[in-house]
């Protein structure tokens, strides 16, 4: 199988053919963490993508007019054939993001769960009915019949970092609530994309309802996100790029997750042992490239020295290596996110932050590092660095870490560690985050709760039921029944 893959250029499904590009140009992805080949892509003109829109509003007439039960099937036999194509998929992701294995094959089992779920929930969409009599009398006669109708076609352009999941978390929320779909892979991810289509083909995909859109975000993305005939767009990525696409997006809905800086927040009453085993695997699992990552703890002075023990203990037993061999520090996705972490890290060792690990890089392999008295003017408290560094900001009161976790330009989530449940509530209530983790690491999910980020961490919600809702639009029928 690894020689078939290293072997691929992989074609791009344009209403319901696979095909090559008519440019004649590919793009070659390497594996993060050995260089090596792992296939191409490929790189599509405006042309195409004008053909991928305007077959996808030709499918989605007849999509939408099927029930929810019917395209509830479809969802049902793409997560079959995901699973059919687990080891092949995974494997893909290990390659082309670097990811350990099992976390991978995780990946691609918690998608066809989300999908599966999905088909659940999207049954028990359903509109309602309102009596105009509720708001006056004069408006007795009157009966609203509220409906969920689709958008048309949806837009969605995902992220390296979860290739798989965060690709199927807008196409199948959408496809449930009868829009069709223009799907544009980040580039590096785009061969597990184009596996999951695959999957999604094999299960019976109506020709053109999801077209499969592969090419260089800076060279067709304007193209796509400006396009007439996109009614939504559903992205997720970094902060920079959300805004700017939301700057050019016009009078359409956009859903954004973006970028975070989630502070993990110690009080002195914590359990140590546990906030450290959570910090650290919030901070580091598949090398703190994710969005939820734990990207700065604020711990009250009196028991910082306790906790940085632990930390350090327990971030000097994380394995560091290849992704085949399930290491949970892994390469960087490209020596450019290596580049970014270092100089985070070497700006705050400059202005007298302490390494409590030691500095040490292989490429794009930066292995773990927990920085101690980090301080407010260094840029490691404020930028995400989408890497393995954990920045340790001693402060004095609860009041300071309150102050500086909302100082930041993020908002996604943060955690509290404290035995005091009251006090953890008192706290999340001040905090200005999507969510808020009470003695747990920051993370997406379960996939059904709802998930947002304020700020620039991103604008609407996602969880299932609620990226169903946000795929779809209400429509009001009224009857004006006879009073005579
Ligand atoms: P990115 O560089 O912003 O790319 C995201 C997607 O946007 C890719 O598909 C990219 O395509 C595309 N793109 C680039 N320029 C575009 C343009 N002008 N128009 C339309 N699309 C364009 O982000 P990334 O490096 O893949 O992911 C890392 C970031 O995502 C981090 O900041 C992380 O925090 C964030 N993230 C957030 C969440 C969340 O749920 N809040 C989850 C995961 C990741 P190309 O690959 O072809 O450039």
């Amino acid at each position: 199988m690894k020689a078939e893959l290293i072997a691929n250029t992989y074609q791009l499904l344009l209403n319901g053919e696979w095909k090559e590009t008519s440019s004649g140009k590919t793009i070659e992805n390497l594996s993060p963490s050995d260089n090596m080949p792992v296939g191409a892509v490929q790189a599509m003109t405006e042309n195409e993508v004008d053909l991928a829109v305007a077959g996808a509003k030709t499918a989605q007439k007849d999509w939408a007019n099927r029930s929810f039960s019917e395209r509830a099937e479809l969802l049902y036999a793409w997560a079959d054939q995901l699973l059919k194509m687990k080891e092949e998929i995974a494997e893909t992701i290990m390659k082309e993001v670097g990811k350990g294995y099992s976390s991978a094959e995780k990946e691609v089992v918690r998608t066809a769960d989300f999908i599966k779920y999905t088909a659940e929930e999207g049954k028990r969409i359903h509109g309602e009915l309102i009596n105009g009599g509720n708001f006056n009398a004069g408006s007795a006669n009157k009966l609203a019949m509220v409906q969920r109708k689709p958008f048309g076609v949806v837009l969605a352009i995902s992220p390296f970092n979860y290739p798989v999941n965060l690709s199927a978390s807008k196409i199948a929320p959408a496809l449930i609530a009868g829009n069709a779909v223009v799907f544009k892979p980040a580039t590096q991810g785009a061969i597990s994309g184009t596996l999951m289509i695959k999957a999604l083909d094999k299960a019976g995909l109506p020709a053109g309802l999801v077209n499969l859109v592969t090419g260089k975000g800076s060279e067709i993305g304007d193209h796509l996100t400006t396009h007439p005939s996109i009614n939504m767009i559903n992205f997720t990525g970094g902060t920079e790029t959300g805004e700017a696409i939301s700057r050019k997006a016009s009078m359409i809905p956009v859903i954004l997750e973006l970028g975070g800086k989630d502070p993990a927040i110690v009080l002195n009453d914590a359990n140590f042992e546990k906030a450290a085993e959570d910090i650290v695997a919030g901070a580091f699992s598949y090398s703190g490239q994710r969005c939820t990552a734990i990207k700065r703890v604020l711990v009250m002075d009196e028991v910082a020295d306790a906790l940085v023990d632990k930390l350090k203990e327990k971030v000097n037993a994380l394995k560091v290596g290849a992704p085949e061999d399930n290491a949970v520090v892994t390469p960087l996705i490209n020596g450019k996110a290596a580049d970014v972490v270092q100089q985070l890290v070497d700006d705050a060792v400059v202005k007298g932050a302490t390494a409590l690990t030691e500095i040490k890089r292989a490429g794009n392999l930066v292995y773990p590092v927990l920085l101690d008295n980090v301080t407010v003017d260094m840029e490691v408290a404020w930028k995400e660095p989408f890497g393995p560094v954990l920045p340790v900001i001693r402060v004095k009161n609860i009041e300071e870490a309150v102050t500086i976790a909302n100082e930041s330009e993020y908002g996604l989530q943060a955690s509290i560690f404290t035995k005091s449940v009251e006090q953890a509530i008192h706290i999340s209530n001040e905090l200005e985050t999507g969510t808020v983790q009470i003695n747990g690491k920051t993370e997406r999910g379960p996939d059904h709760f709802p998930f947002l980020g304020v700020k620039g961490s991103g604008l609407g919600v996602q969880g299932i039921r609620n990226s169903i809702e946000s795929a779809t639009r209400e429509k009001v029928i009224v009857l004006n029944m006879n009073q005579g």
